[in-house]
């Protein structure tokens, strides 16, 4: 993807909604945009979005096999709710079996290189998998999530997945969020409501306490700098 189309769609929707924006991108890329979701707070929203523009349009997530009981349920209600098809990855068993059996079944506390092996095989690889064919990724990202999220852009071209992202929630703040879902009643993981700001796996995630940084619960024992998983390098 060239620099200039980027710029284009960059100048030519930001003052979009992120209705608009996603609508842009599900006809221009009819069978090839995906929302990849985890089932946050803002995913939850662009899940939201997506259905009621398209739902027959791609929504996957991971199952990485360590999630919270709540985010299964999560998904099972989101499905109904919105009479979508989410469509689950999982990692290859092999490569589970594999690092289970060389570094044990809590490897990511070990070390950073663990942590990211594991990411990798639980994550990374059905990411790949699941964007095979894709062009456009629909991503819940916002900027003032993460000390490393402050550069992003609402349309960029992702180097390590070979594929356009697309960022519409991209300007908003917790409060948009938080607004949004309780206006349209969008199911959320009750985790939320118990500290838990940023929800993954969970061994890797904690509730945070009031003005830590809202991914401060995940990963917590590492630098922040390092501490994003590999899906989104900014
Ligand atoms: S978040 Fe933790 S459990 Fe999940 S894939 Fe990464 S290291 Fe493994």
């Amino acid at each position: 993807m060239d620099n200039n189309t980027l710029n284009t769609w960059n100048e030519e929707l930001k003052n979009s909604s992120p209705q608009d924006v996603i609508t842009f991108f599900l006809e221009k890329f009819p069978d090839t945009c995906a929302l990849a979701t985890s089932l946050g707070y803002e995913d939850q929203i662009l899940t939201e979005m997506v259905a009621s523009i398209d739902k027959e349009a791609n929504i996957f997530t991971l199952d990485t096999g360590r999630l919270f009981p709540e985010t299964y349920d999560l998904i099972d209600r989101t499905s109904k709710k919105y009479g979508i098809n989410i469509h689950i990855f999982f990692p290859e068993r092999r490569s589970v079996e594999k690092i289970t059996q060389e570094h044990g079944i809590n490897l990511f506390y070990d070390s950073i290189e663990n942590r990211k092996l594991c990411c990798n095989v639980r994550k990374l690889e059905p990411l790949a998998r699941a964007m095979k064919d894709l062009d456009v990724w629909i991503t819940g990202l916002r900027k003032d999530q993460s000390v490393t999220r402050t550069s992003m852009r609402l349309v960029e071209w992702d180097d390590s997945n070979n594929i356009i992202k697309i960022n519409p929630l991209i300007n908003w703040t917790e409060q948009d969020v938080i607004q949004y879902i309780q206006e349209k009643g969008i199911p959320c993981n009750p985790l939320h409501k118990k500290g838990y700001a940023s929800i993954g796996c969970q061994p890797c995630t904690r509730a945070i306490e009031k003005g830590e940084d809202v991914r401060a619960g995940r990963w917590w024992w590492e630098d922040p700098a390092t501490k994003e998983c590999g899906l989104h390098k900014k």
